[in-house]
């Protein structure tokens, strides 16, 4: 029973729910579909907690809902956001069951491709505080590169205007492609989609080098997690 921690936002909650039962009807069958718990929070108070910078509520908020899930027979959990995985270590200290960390399922497939120098995208916070980066070169030996303050800026505001609120807008696709170009400029090999919005926006054709997008490399290792225990 895969527990899903989501509706950060629920647009990408959506997409997790239609990978994972895509994933298992691809294994097990066409009527087949994913076993899966999903707690969903209401996005708009989680990104108030996030941006008055109250990490510790949040980190409260969802252990509370991990613990949910937990009772509710989950057999791992996933939290359906990379940002939210700041408090990855606290929520997995309160629980029994495995949490399984978005950046390592994506670390492993740029690992497998060969690649070592990689730009990261993804909210301020995941582009700018340690949580996540350090994870990707401590744990996985990657170098992570992230654009430049202003650039840090655009790619934040594209997130949190428009892309948990479904708002998909051309001009917003132009400023990730300019944004990805100068990483790729600066030396990256590949770029990670390290928000789980961000796949509504870009795809393969917007970059010349590929994207890794954590939201389907995360589903992807939780049916394969699942489908182990079934
Ligand atoms: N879903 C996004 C992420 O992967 C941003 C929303 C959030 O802050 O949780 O980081």
């Amino acid at each position: 029973m895969i527990g899903l921690l989501g509706g950060m936002s629920w647009e990408s909650s959506a997409l997790y729910y239609r990978l994972l039962n895509e994933g298992v009807r691809e294994h097990l069958g066409p009527t087949a579909s994913a076993r899966c718990l999903l707690w969903s929070f209401d996005f708009s108070e989680i990104e108030a907690l996030q941006h008055r910078g109250d990490w510790k509520t949040l980190t409260v908020r969802l252990i509370e809902a991990a613990l949910h899930l937990q009772n509710a027979g989950a057999g791992f959990l996933l939290i359906c956001t990379n940002t939210m995985h700041r408090m990855a270590p606290e929520i997995q200290a309160a629980l029994v069951i495995p949490l399984l960390h978005i950046a390592d399922p994506t670390a492993e497939a740029i690992g497998r491709a060969g690649f070592r120098k990689i730009g990261l995208l993804g909210t301020a916070f995941t582009m700018e505080q340690d949580f996540y980066k350090g994870r990707l070169e401590d744990r996985h030996g990657l170098q992570v590169m992230v654009p430049d303050a202003a650039d840090r800026a655009e790619i934040h505001r594209v997130i949190y205007e428009e892309l948990v609120a479904g708002r998909i807008r051309p001009e917003s696709r132009e400023i990730y492609r300019r944004v990805m170009a100068k990483l790729i400029e600066a030396g990256a090999e590949a770029i990670i989609l390290g928000c789980t919005e961000i796949t509504l926006l870009v795809s393969a054709e917007d970059s010349a080098v590929p994207l890794f997008d954590t939201t389907s490399l995360h589903a992807r290792a939780a049916v394969e997690r699942s489908l182990a225990r079934r």
